[in-house]
């Protein structure tokens, strides 16, 4: 489910890190480019910034923001999106 369409890779973690647009992730392996479902994958990415905008407003100010705060969150957004790739959650078309 959560692979490449072109060469079956399985989708890495690094492609969702490298990618640019979130909907659209490249293969780690071949370089297709690998769309992601636009209904499920839209609702995540909303859901993920929408969390990263509270968490960032709600520390906003503090010492070492940057750092200890907007650095770690979109790490985390990066896992968990990664994540539900994985678990057919956010699902990819197929085409
Ligand atoms: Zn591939």
């Amino acid at each position: 489910m959560s692979k490449c369409s072109k060469c079956d890779a399985d989708i890495t973690f690094m492609s969702v890190l490298n990618s640019p647009n979130p909907l659209r992730l490249k293969c780690s392996n071949c370089k297709e480019s690998i769309k992601i479902h636009s209904v499920t994958g839209g609702i995540a990415v909303a859901i993920i910034f929408a969390l990263i905008g509270i968490v960032l407003y709600a520390f906003y100010g503090i010492e070492g923001f940057w750092l200890k705060v907007v650095l770690p969150v979109i790490l985390v957004s990066e896992v968990g999106y990664f994540l539900l790739i994985k678990l057919g959650v956010v699902k990819i078309s197929s085409n």
